[in-house]
C-alpha cells in the first residue's frame, strides 16, 4: 500500500541486512549509512543525523522511516520494560517531524530506530514500531518488532506477546550497553590493543577487568581494557595477565611452550608495559587490576 511505503521499507531493511553483514551490529555513518539504499532507481537516505525523526522525500506515505538517538545521549531515551521512550521534536506537536512520528503510530508501520553507540556509528534496531503515542508528554514508546517468514521474503510485524516483547527489549538493552562500553573503551585507547598495539577496529574488543557479574564489574572505562581478539581471549583464559603496575605477564604455560610464530608473538609482550589512555580518569583501575591479577597468578 502506498500509504505505508511497504516496498521502500522492505528495501531499507534488506540494505541494512547487507550493511550489518559487512560491518557487524554497528554500522558507520560515513561510507556506510550515508550511501543510502536503492529504491525505484534512486538512492534513498536511511536517516538524518542532524534531526532525530526522518521521513524520506521518496516516500508517498506520511509516516517516518527512521528515528535516531545521538551518541551524546545513547540511551538518554528512557528505557522501560516494553521499549524506549522517544521524545517528540521540541516545539509544536504539529510540526512535520512530529506528524511523521505520530503517523508511524497511527498506521503501525515498521521503522528503524538508529541508536548511536559511539560518534559516527549506529546500531539499527529494525523493525521497530511505535507502540504508544502520548501527545501530552510529547513522546512515543518505541517497541521491537520481528521479521517473519523465509529469508528474502520476510515480513515485519510487531511483537504482540508482552513476555516476548519484554525479553527482546532486555536482550537489546544488554547488547546496546555492551556496544556503548566498547565504544567508550576503544576511544579511550585510541583504537589500539593495549598489549600489542594493533590498530584495527574490527579486531578490537573492550574487555572487562572485573567481570560484569562481579562486584565492581560496571561497564565504565576504568574497568575496561582495549584488547585485540587474540589478547582478549588470552586474557579471559588467564594466558596473559596485566599487573596493577600496568605490565603484561604471559603465563608460564605459554612461556614454556616453544612452537610457532604466533606463540612467539604472544610471548614477546611478556614484561612489556601496556598502552595507557592519555586521560588519567580513563586509566585502568589498579584495584580492579590487582584483584584480577591475583587470579591470573593463582592459575599459572
Ligand atoms: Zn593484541
Amino acid at each position: 500500500m502506498q500509504m505505508r511505503d511497504e516496498m521502500l521499507r522492505a528495501a531499507c531493511f534488506a540494505s541494512l541486512d547487507v550493511l550489518c553483514a559487512q560491518f557487524g551490529d554497528d554500522v558507520p555513518y560515513k561510507d556506510g549509512l550515508d550511501r543510502g539504499f536503492p529504491h525505484g532507481g534512486a538512492r534513498v537516505p536511511f536517516l538524518s543525523p542532524q534531526k532525530g525523526i526522518f521521513r524520506a522525500a521518496a516516500q508517498t506515505g506520511p509516516a517516518a522511516l527512521s528515528i535516531n538517538t545521538s551518541s551524546k545521549s545513547p540511551y538518554g531515551d528512557a528505557e522501560v520494560d516494553d521499549g524506549y521512550l522517544y521524545a517528540y521534536r521540541a516545539g509544536s506537536v504539529d510540526q512535520p517531524d512530529n506528524r511523521a512520528l505520530r503517523q508511524a503510530f497511527a498506521l503501525q508501520v515498521p521503522l528503524v530506530y538508529f541508536v548511536a553507540t559511539r560518534p559516527g556509528w549506529y546500531r539499527p534496531l529494525y523493525p521497530s514500531y511505535i507502540a504508544a503515542d502520548d501527545p501530552v508528554a510529547q513522546r512515543v514508546l518505541v517497541s521491537p518488532g520481528q521479521l517473519v517468514g523465509p529469508l528474502d521474503e520476510r515480513d515485519p510485524e510487531p511483537l504482540e506477546n508482552p513476555i516476548e516483547r519484554r525479553y527482546a527489549v532486555r536482550e537489546t538493552r544488554v547488547r546496546l550497553h555492551q556496544a556503548v562500553f566498547r565504544g567508550r573503551v576503544l576511544r579511550a585507547y585510541s583504537n589500539t590493543c593495549t598489549i600489542c598495539r594493533l590498530k584495527e577496529d574490527r579486531l578490537l574488543d573492550a574487555a572487562h577487568i572485573a567481570g560484569d557479574l562481579e562486584a565492581h564489574g560496571e561497564p565504565i572505562v576504568p574497568n575496561g581494557l582495549a584488547l585485540c581478539s587474540i589478547h582478549h581471549r588470552a586474557y579471559d583464559q588467564q594466558l596473559v595477565g596485566v599487573s596493577p603496575d600496568y605490565e603484561v605477564h604471559v603465563s608460564k604455560r605459554l612461556l614454556e611452550e616453544e612452537d610457532g610464530p604466533m606463540l612467539e608473538l604472544l610471548k614477546g609482550f611478556h614484561a612489556q608495559p601496556i598502552v595507557l589512555p592519555k586521560r588519567a580518569a580513563w586509566k585502568p583501575d589498579r584495584e580492579r587490576l590487582a584483584e584480577r591479577f591475583e587470579r591470573f597468578v593463582a592459575s599459572t
